[in-house]
């Protein structure tokens, strides 16, 4: 390996050091010249004034003695000093008594002594003895060329100069081989052996010292590289070795990587293997819930038709004189049988949720009717001392699209157990539209639910504490329902209440309005409703009387009436009405339930007035007030309150194959009053129909012969009974039942075991569509 010379360590430092000796040297020999210069400058004026000290007394006498010849020897001997080109003596009177000179030495480096020196000097000296010493005898005069000594000088100047610089380049080279051999030469020789070391082939061997220097710097240097070596070497033997372990761990985890995925592709395939298992299971599974499902339709069917009968039967026994300990068994017996069909529904609708079979209708149907019907059936469950109320917003649609059993399911569940847990105050059912569906509210005065229960009562058979089966009854089934139901229906159920205050569920369902809210024909004139201000009555007539146009003014139930003359009176007080018609004539509206209704004496000596069961439907407000409104009093006729003017209310065609269901239907129906033809199967009920004034005909579904759908058919197909009210009777609690009769040409739909309070709705809006 070659280093330039130039580059080198050694001439690096030697031309440093001759540069700084070179500089020291200049200045050094500069200050020698200068002083040289100033020692030879005073040396000119010393030696010619010795000249002139040596030559005045012959000079003074030769001029005493006026003698020319010695004077021209005195001044010729003057020149013989090589510095002398001009001597001459003066006499006392001017006049040269001796002149001596000769020309100037010519040289070519004189102009630097002239410059230094000055080119000549001249020298007097006044001349005298000293016998006379005032006598002027004249005066020596002499003229130096001073290049005699400038040229001394030069020389002198120029071998001191010369000399530095041969000094300095001795010296640059002494030291440039100097630090060769002691810097750049074992330097290099410890590159060379360190540059000839290779890093892949171990070498263990130390670095060599270059002799001589195994305490200098390089010794030092040599001996840390040698360190810092072994070091590296160090190292590199504990590099490889953990590249060797590295190496060997990667080939155990390749191995272990492959066990792995070995292990994993088993795994994968046996997991394969049970998800095809599973979705057979899966298969299996959904196949034997659509059998569950099926086989509990089917079972509710059969069980429901011998219920049916044990049911009706015990009501009948009920209606039958007995004593009062066969009374109060026969009515547990009743009540029992009653809830083991909600039972049965409950765990019906239940699994079929589980089985995913629950089929939604999207038909259109009136919510209002619904929810008053709804609430009507089960006011019977009312406490003597609880008011149900129907609330329903004016604004609510005619007509909205869903599925009216499943609505029909959520809302009387909530007004059921409202009903269940209100012992005294008030249960009411609210409607309204909001935006995107419909808002059902049911809010009661009861028990109340602690906050910590909202949730778990909506879960299958959980009840909000331990102790309300025993208090209450129920199974628990009953909210998870109609959770299911409204989420199903894309709505949902809340509740918000407070222990002891009451409850309030609220239902949201997204129920798209088919048809507008009807138009109604304004009526006219003054109401007057004698009920308290915190009841549902004044609510329910405070806001729909003022929009049908009217005025409605509420007293407290026992007011006077005196100075009033209200068209109308309108009051939910059976006792206080004696009092009340002393004072008015008018008409007068007693809302009250089934169970307080006045006997009919009592009602004719009261004339005119309607009795309307609570809850008061809207429907049924509207008629009365219409009948009172435009026609007389006296002529006014309900259906539901007037008593029998005829033997008869209606002529109905029972059309039932099992003779147990025809006992039932037949004594409950001669019981409401009702003139009742049956017929076992289909072709005997049109016979029947051809030769009997029918009102109305509940039919069967399920018959021997010609079952109920067909005969219905074959009764609309005739196109004599259009407008005869079909009523279906089925147990099939499957829900396209419904459907399936409306196809036939049914209007409307009674499930069995039906309760008599159904049978008389579902009698009553029969006969109404038909008037
Ligand atoms: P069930 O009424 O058959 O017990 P539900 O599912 O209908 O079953 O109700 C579950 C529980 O929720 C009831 O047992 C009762 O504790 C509570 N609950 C429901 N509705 C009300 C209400 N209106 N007031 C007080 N508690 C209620």
């Amino acid at each position: 390996m070659e280093i330039s010379l130039t580059h080198r360590l050694s001439y690096k430092q030697a031309s440093l050091t001759v540069l700084v000796a070179f500089i020291l040297g200049t200045v050094l020999s500069i200050i020698q010249v200068g002083i040289d210069y100033v020692s030879e400058d005073a040396s000119i004026d010393r030696e010619i004034q010795a000249l002139l000290d040596t030559s005045y007394n012959p000079a003074s006498r030769i001029a005493y003695n006026l003698d020319a010849e010695l004077a021209q020897e005195l001044v010729v001997g003057l020149l013989r000093s090589p510095a002398v080109i001009d001597a001459s003596i003066i006499a006392a009177d001017r006049s040269t008594m001796a002149e001596a000179s000769r020309p100037a030495r010519v040289s070519q480096y004189r102009f630097i002594s002239d410059y230094l020196f000055g080119a000549r000097r001249q020298f007097e000296r006044v001349l005298m003895i000293d016998r006379a010493p005032e006598e002027n005898l004249g005066s020596l005069r002499i003229e130096v060329d001073t290049y005699a000594f400038g040229s001394n000088f030069l020389r002198r100047s120029m071998l001191t100069i010369t000399t530095g610089f041969a000094r300095t380049l001795l010296l640059s080279l002494i030291l440039l081989v100097l630090f060769y051999f002691m810097l750049t030469k074992p330097l290099i020789e410890v590159v060379r052996s360190l540059s000839s070391r290779s890093l892949h082939k171990p070498n263990t061997a130390p670095l060599p010292c270059p002799p001589g220097h195994e305490h200098d710097e390089i010794g030092r240097l040599v001996g840390v590289v040698n360190h810092q070596l072994t070091s590296i070497d160090d190292e590199i033997k504990q590099r490889k070795n953990a590249e060797q372990r590295l190496n060997q761990s990667l080939q155990e985890l390749e191995t272990a990587v492959a066990q792995r995925t070995a292990e994993l592709k088993a795994t994968n395939t046996r997991l394969l293997n049970s998800n095809h298992e599973l979705e057979h299971a899966q298969q299996q599974a959904l196949q034997s819930a659509h059998t569950r499902a099926t086989f509990l339709a089917n079972m509710s069917h059969e069980i429901r038709t011998p219920l049916n009968g044990l049911l009706g039967m015990l009501s009948l026994a009920l209606d039958a004189p007995s004593s009062s300990e066969q009374q109060q068994q026969l009515s547990i017996a009743h009540h029992s049988g009653k809830v083991l069909v909600d039972l049965l529904n409950d765990i019906l609708d239940l699994s079929k949720f589980e089985s995913g079979q629950l089929q939604l209708e999207h038909i259109a149907f009136d919510l209002k009717a619904l929810v008053e019907d709804t609430a009507s059936l089960l006011s019977q469950n009312a406490g003597p001392g609880v008011e149900l109320t129907c609330l329903i917003d004016p604004q609510l649609p005619a007509d909205v699209v869903g599925d009216p059993t499943r609505v029909g399911q959520v809302i009387s569940n909530l007004i059921s157990n409202a009903l269940k847990f209100t012992r005294f105050g008030r249960v009411d059912v609210r409607v309204k539209p909001v935006e995107h569906g419909i808002e059902f509210t049911v809010r009661d005065t009861g028990i109340g639910i602690t906050e910590a229960a909202y949730e778990r009562i909506f879960e299958p058979f959980t009840q909000a504490d331990a102790g309300i089966t025993r208090q209450y009854g129920g199974t628990g089934l009953g909210l998870a329902l109609s959770r299911h139901l409204c989420e199903s229906m894309q709505g949902q159920l809340n509740v918000q209440s407070k222990l002891g205050f009451g409850s309030e569920f609220t239902a949201f369902l997204p129920l798209k309005s088919s048809a507008p809210p009807a138009q109604l024909e304004p009526l006219n004139g003054t109401v007057i409703g004698l009920t308290p201000v915190s009841s549902g009555l004044n609510e329910m007539l405070k806001t729909l009387l003022p929009h049908w146009g009217l005025d409605y003014q509420r007293l407290d139930t026992d007011a006077s009436l005196l100075g009033h003359t209200p068209q109308i009176v309108i009051s939910d007080c059976p006792e206080c009405l004696y009092s009340t018609r002393l004072n008015c004539q008018a008409p007068i509206l007693l809302i009250t339930a089934y169970g307080s209704f006045l006997a009919p004496e009592q009602a004719t000596s009261l004339a005119p007035l309607d009795q309307l069961a609570r809850p008061l439907s809207q429907k049924v407000l509207r008629r009365a007030l219409e009948r009172h409104l435009r026609i007389q009093p006296t002529a006014s006729k309900d259906l539901s309150t007037q008593p029998e003017e005829s033997d008869y209310k209606a002529c109905v065609l029972l059309v039932e194959d099992n003779p147990v269901n025809q006992l039932v239907a037949k004594g409950m129906l001669t019981k409401l009053g009702y003139r009742v033809i049956i017929a076992n199967e289909g072709e005997h009920a049109l016979k029947q129909l051809s030769e009997h004034p029918i009102d109305l005909v509940l039919m069967d579904c399920n018959m021997p012969i010609m079952d109920g759908y067909e005969a219905s058919r074959r009764i609309r197909q005739s196109g004599e009974y259009a407008s005869l009210p079909i009523i279906a009777l089925t147990a099939n609690a499957l829900s396209d039942e419904r459907q399936r009769c409306k196809a036939a040409g049914m209007s409307d739909y009674l499930a069995k075991p039906f309760t008599r309070e159904e049978l008389i709705t579902a009698l009553e809006n029969g006969l109404k569509s038909r008037v």
